[in-house]
């Protein structure tokens, strides 16, 4: 990847009446990255990229793509190409003209509107239905046909609005690996807004964590992952168990805390430093959690004793719910092998490793 700076925001800022929606966003995408806008609704996500669209100005700071400031500049002299949650093809267009649509509005010669339409087809792998219309595609093919007009005119800039919102989960799997089919075919740099942060986690170069109109993190998946910046990312990311707790003492990067719930654990610090006595919580995530033969304890204070409370079979795994002093935590284990015949009731015991601890300061009681 070069590293081209495509788009850039700069203290971008908006406001709806007294409503600060997006506050001070500041961003650089590279070209040819793929970047998602994560984030719970009312975040923020769409007015930021219906900014970078030229459907709404900025109340404050700067766009720029290219190179070019772009505040005031209108959205037809963006060159962009977008998809939309629902799709906005025109019903009285054939799959072909809906595709060429854009090309036509840019007087492209007739002969090469056909041949860049067809091989548009292609692209999303849909050459037989130019013919149709779009109330005789399923929703899937729609949305792939949404995807080829943006990408027709060869936009210096892809920007997808939860262009998976629509589909039901099957489908949203197979566009999504043609998304990502298609993003390392063309190289178009693009900006991908979603709620779903295994969407974000599957597609993305880096992703764009916001909540409340604020950016939380920018960083690629797995940093956003394992070194989640703030409680509110990694609690967004995945799931993770919640174990609110007392900072006993800190001693260098090793962080030693007693859970409410009645065990102690340990934690790495991973930069923060945290006083003693101070209210935590700490998080571990499901698939860090180990089963272990009830009574051992082989890594001391990274250990509790429980029980099973319930048993939930997930297909490709399990979630073993286990009491541990007064907290529930989740467990994510195999359904085949040394698991198979656990029951609620059972004894168990708990192990974990400190570098999968997170903490984050608590509220103060
Ligand atoms: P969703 O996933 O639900 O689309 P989002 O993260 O894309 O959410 P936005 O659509 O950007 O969120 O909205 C951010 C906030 O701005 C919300 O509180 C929304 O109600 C508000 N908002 C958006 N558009 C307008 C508008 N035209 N007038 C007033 N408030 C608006």
């Amino acid at each position: 990847m070069s590293q081209t700076i495509d788009v850039e925001l700069r203290q971008v800022r908006k406001t709806f009446g007294s409503n600060i929606v997006v506050d001070e966003f500041d961003l650089q995408i590279q070209e040819g990255e793929c970047i998602s806008f994560l984030g719970p609704s009312g975040c923020g996500k769409t007015t930021t990229l219906n900014m970078i669209a030229g459907f709404l100005e900025p109340d404050g700071g700067e766009i720029r793509i290219k190179g070019k400031r772009m505040n005031g500049v209108p959205s037809n002299k963006r060159e962009l190409g977008m998809v939309f949650q629902t799709y906005s093809l025109f019903p009285h267009m054939t799959v072909a003209e809906n595709v060429a649509y854009g090309l036509k509005l840019r007087k492209v010669p007739k002969a090469e509107v056909k041949q860049r339409v067809a091989k548009a087809l292609e692209l999303v792998k849909l050459p037989q239905v130019a013919d149709r219309y779009p109330k005789q595609l399923s929703g899937g093919q729609r949305q792939r046909i949404a995807i080829a007009r943006a990408l027709v005119i060869e936009p210096s800039l892809l920007l997808l609005d939860e262009p998976l919102s629509n589909l039901d989960a099957k489908l949203r799997e197979e566009l999504r690996e043609e998304i990502k089919r298609l993003h390392m075919e063309t190289g178009v740099t693009t900006i991908f807004v979603t709620h779903d942060q295994e969407e974000a986690l599957y597609l993305s170069d880096r992703i764009v964590v916001l909540s409340n109109g604020k950016v939380e993190q920018i960083g690629t998946p797995l940093e956003i992952y394992n070194r989640p910046a703030t409680e509110f990312v990694h609690t967004f990311i995945g799931k993770s168990n919640k174990l609110p707790a007392v900072v006993e003492v800190q001693d260098g990067e090793t962080l030693q805390l007693r859970a409410d719930a009645g065990f102690k654990l340990q934690a790495t610090a991973k930069g923060q430093k945290l006083t003693a006595g101070s209210a935590a919580h700490a998080y571990i995530r499901p698939e860090k959690l180990r089963l272990a033969v009830p009574g051992t304890n082989p890594l001391g204070a990274n250990s509790a004793q429980g029980r099973v409370r319930q048993l939930s079979f997930l297909g490709a795994f399990a979630e073993c719910d286990v009491e541990i002093g007064s907290a529930t935590v989740t467990v994510r284990i195999q359904t085949i092998g040394e698991h198979a015949g656990l029951k609620p009731g059972d004894p168990v015991a708990l192990i974990w490793h400190p570098e999968d601890v997170f903490v984050f300061p608590g509220e103060e009681r």
